[in-house]
């Protein structure tokens, strides 16, 4: 080291050399850094086609070469003509003084020619940083085989049971007059003013809510009702949504029974999981569809998209539509990867505490599994700043779940209470959700 010391600082070195020499970096190939696009690749003593700069001057490979060889010989060259020959791509091997004069005039200098030791410091730090690096690698959690295999499997179990088309919504019963008319009529008959339906989201909760309990007044108190007036009382989406949550709940088991290890549950345990998760699930995954720029939940076209008064004309109020807003607001905020969704369905659906479960611990083991590969794939695919605090997000999102859950119900207990509601619904969604009657 007092050699490597003598022979770096014995006399004092240019300011770039000096940075290069002492900083931690010194060695990075900081030629190719300053390998400024606004600099003519072209070398600046032979006018051949560049390759970067050479002991601080952009110069071909040849010119480098000839100027390092020089220098470590210390040679000593004569013009043979009158010491100033133009140096060109083809002569240059003419006249070696003047190729060397030319290469001193551009600012080569001989202080950034690496010593034999330079060349071996050089050549073991690149080496230690190449090992830093795959050690660095190697330290970075990585999804195991067995994870990745999860998670594609997870991944075909929502490809296959979640059409991103919505096609099947044709399918569905409609309101005995369309959606439109629906709206129309209603405002028709309630006849109040400025108010324009097609805008409920925006109007308050009062408007929305007065809206639905003048419309129940006039219409329980009038016999007179035209054919038309299809109003909240009589609930005109029920029937479209309750098939769409069916449809959905069928889904929802699709997915469930391609979640890895659930099968392995009790036949009574995987409908305890399902009829406790179902709803929930179907919120889920209904944030794929649902629109910051409408707030709505649009499934193609005009004729398939879901508002909040379309839910509130299905028998559910705002006591469960706001925060179930507000919900896939925030959820559709946290951009989630269709990995992360996926996961999150399955973490939901295998949760260990849910009422009437026998084997919890076997839930909770394969509910463990899955957060772990949720925590893995979050650090190791997920990128800054999305990252952030992502998974203990996702976690509070299945809270938010279990209340939205908890209203729902209560909402649904009053649905069904009603005979003329109940027989709207079909057998599987009163199976999953409860039937009040029976
Ligand atoms: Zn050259
Ligand atoms: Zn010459």
């Amino acid at each position: 080291n007092v050699q490597l010391h003598i022979v770096l600082f014995s006399s004092p070195p240019p300011p770039v050399l000096a940075q290069r020499l002492l900083s931690s970096n010194a060695w990075t190939p900081w030629e190719a850094n300053e390998f400024d696009r606004n600099v003519p690749r072209i070398c600046g003593v032979c006018g051949d086609k560049a390759t970067g700069f050479h002991f601080n001057a952009m110069t071909c490979e040849g010119c480098k070469g000839f100027f390092r060889r020089s220098m470590k010989r210390k040679a000593m060259f004569t013009c043979p003509f009158n010491s100033d020959c133009k140096i060109t791509k083809d002569n240059r091997r003419h006249c070696q003084a003047c190729r060397l004069k030319r290469c001193v005039d551009i600012g080569m200098m001989k202080e950034f020619i690496l010593t034999d030791e330079e060349v071996q410091r050089k050549r073991e730090m690149i080496t230690k940083r190449k090992e830093e690096e795959a050690l660095k690698e190697s330290m970075k959690p990585k999804l195991s085989e067995e994870q990745q295999r999860v998670i594609d499997i997870l991944l075909e179990a929502h490809r296959k049971t979640y059409d991103p088309t919505y096609s099947d919504f044709t399918q569905f019963r409609v309101s005995s007059s369309s959606k439109r008319i629906t709206r129309s009529s209603s405002v028709l008959t309630h006849g109040s003013s400025s108010e324009d339906s097609s805008d409920t989201f925006n109007c308050s909760l009062e408007c929305v809510e007065n809206r639905m309990f003048s419309n129940m007044a006039l219409n329980e108190d009038s016999d007179r009702s035209p054919p038309m007036d299809i109003n909240l009382s009589h609930l005109s989406m029920l029937p479209h949504l309750a098939d769409l949550v069916s449809y959905s709940i069928q889904k929802v088991i699709g997915f469930a029974k391609m979640i890895p290890g659930f099968r392995d549950l009790t036949a009574e345990d995987q409908i305890a999981l399902l009829k406790s998760s179902a709803i929930e699930i179907i919120m889920l995954r209904s944030n794929e569809s649902f629109s910051l720029e409408d707030m709505a939940w649009s499934c193609g076209g005009n004729e398939f998209k879901y508002q909040i008064d379309d839910v509130t004309q299905a028998g559910h109020n705002l006591e469960l539509l706001e925060p179930l807003v507000k919900f896939q607001v925030s959820l559709k905020k946290l951009n989630l990867h269709v990995e992360e969704h996926v996961l999150l369905m399955g973490i939901c659906i295998l949760s260990p505490d849910r009422p009437g479960l026998q084997d919890t611990s076997l839930v909770e083991s394969l509910q463990d599994r899955l957060s772990e590969v949720l925590q893995t794939y979050i650090l190791c695919k997920h990128p800054p700043p999305g990252n952030r605090l992502l998974y203990a997000k996702m976690i509070q999102k299945l809270a938010d779940l279990r209340s939205l859950n908890e209203e729902h119900s209560k909402q649904y207990r009053c649905l069904s209470f009603k005979p003329e509601h109940s027989m709207q619904l079909t057998p599987l969604v009163l199976e999953v959700f409860g039937n009040e009657i029976s």
